[in-house]
């Protein structure tokens, strides 16, 4: 069968001027200071000299230990969730978060490689409630559930690797009071440059990245825990553990293929094959290629996606698709599907020969736009390299013709991942990709 060539059905492309000028204008005069998490108010001091000091970067095995921590969130999630509860991002009080599951009330998932510490929990781990609770307190939920995951646990140990938590806050108000305290604290350390007001950080003297340059040893404000404080009852609740278990040990790794995976379905193919360790491996290599980006690149870029994940009310929409087993979410921003791409290019590529030269970008946003009826979406190109700032940002409408063929093609990708058969009858990954595969012998690229 003949490759499916994703250029043919583009119909239009048109460069859009005036969504490019109101970006660049809304980024730039993005209200000082900034955007502030929910990770900030767990620990101020640390927000405070992040900001200050972005040239500090952890030392690479804590970035290492910190991606596997994340790739293995996704992989637990998926384990005993769906896609539309995973990683809901969640705003309130001028703080932003995000909820690692949160179906009925938000559950917050933590992993550990040392044995689960059972004992009292607001003792050796207060800032997990405060976590909790600030969501809890974002969401209106009165109760919520700490999920804590021993990995590795050895086959023969007769302990749980995994303890669920129940935890419930019956203030939210005072949550939401302390909450604003700690943002406005943070924002005015920002502004006025001294971080001396902020609470000294529970990891001074602990191999604090921020040690060289932080004030915690002179500094007369305690660290305290005021929101764990406002924890009601916190029980563990075995039944829930056990569920989660019987979930984890059902869940195959057929489960829900994600849009990505039929963009590049031979890679998906040998993933899936090395499920736990592979899945958790990939993101690790992404999320470092990202991270190793310079500061300044990715603040632009953090930017970019801060507009299109969280933009103007209305503006943006998270849509489930689900197809037999492909179950993914689409972003919908300003009424079209819209990815966010950043070439490496140091010159623009002329917009008709965009599809050939990205045909991932375009079957991404092909796959996205007919998955979910659109005839239009939108790709924001960001080329990093190109060195006049006015022109690295670019947004191009794409329309594509006969949206049924594109949605039957995504279905046959859906359709081979599923049988798992023969590797050499699903579309190749673009070429550039075959070099830094860890795969391209067994798939015969090398
Ligand atoms: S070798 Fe190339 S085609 Fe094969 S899985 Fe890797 S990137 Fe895809």
């Amino acid at each position: 069968m003949s490759e499916f060539d994703i250029a043919s059905y583009v119909s239009h492309i048109e460069a859009n001027r005036s969504v490019k000028d109101a970006l660049m204008q809304s980024l730039k005069t993005r209200r000082p200071p900034y955007r502030v998490s929910v990770t900030d108010l767990l620990n101020l001091k640390q927000a405070y000299f992040r900001r200050k000091y972005p040239e500090i970067v952890p030392p690479l095995e804590k970035q290492q230990l910190m991606w596997a921590g994340t790739g293995f969130h996704k992989t637990f999630g998926s384990a005993v969730s769906s896609e539309e509860y995973l990683e809901q991002f969640v705003e309130a009080e001028g703080v932003v978060g995000k909820v690692d599951i949160y179906e009925k009330i938000p559950v917050e998932v933590k992993t550990t490689s040392t044995p689960i510490d059972t004992g009292d929990l607001l003792q050796y781990r207060p800032t997990y409630v405060e976590q909790l609770g600030m969501y809890c307190a974002m969401v209106n939920a009165h109760e919520g559930e700490i999920i804590i995951y021993q990995r590795q646990v050895e086959q023969s140990s007769s302990t749980s690797p995994l303890i669920v938590y129940h935890v419930t806050f019956p203030d939210l108000e005072a949550i939401r009071v302390e909450m604003r305290r700690r943002r406005d604290l943070l924002l005015q350390a920002l502004i006025s440059n001294d971080p001396s007001n902020l609470p000294a950080c529970l990891w001074f003297n602990r191999q604090c990245d921020y040690s060289s340059v932080c004030d915690c040893q002179t500094t007369s404000v305690k660290a305290a825990h005021e929101i764990a404080g406002l924890a009601g009852e916190i029980y563990v609740d075995s039944m829930a553990g056990q569920q989660l278990l019987n979930k984890m040990a059902g869940s195959q790794p057929s489960q829900a293929f994600r849009i990505n995976d039929i963009v590049f379905p031979r890679k998906a193919y040998f993933e899936r094959r090395k499920l736990q360790e592979i899945a958790t491996a990939s993101e690790v290599r992404e999320e470092k290629e990202e991270y190793l980006r310079s500061m300044d690149e990715r603040g632009f870029l953090d930017a970019l996606r801060d507009s299109l994940r969280y933009g103007a009310p209305g503006e943006v929409q998270r849509i489930p698709v689900q197809h037999a087993s492909l179950a993914d979410l689409v972003q919908i921003w300003q009424s079209l599907p819209t990815i966010l791409r950043d070439p490496k290019f140091s010159s623009l590529v002329e917009r008709e020969r965009l599809p050939r030269t990205f045909p991932h970008y375009f079957l991404r946003l092909g796959f996205e736009c007919a998955l979910t009826n659109h005839v239009r979406g939108r790709l924001l190109a960001y080329y990093v390299k190109v060195p006049k700032e006015d022109a690295k940002l670019m947004v191009y409408d794409v329309t594509f013709r006969n949206l049924d063929a594109i949605r039957a093609e995504a279905l046959r990708r859906v359709e081979l991942l599923e049988k798992g058969g023969v590797v050499l009858q699903l579309p190749k990954c673009p070429t550039w990709l075959c070099s830094y595969c860890d795969y391209k012998l067994e798939c015969g690229q090398a």
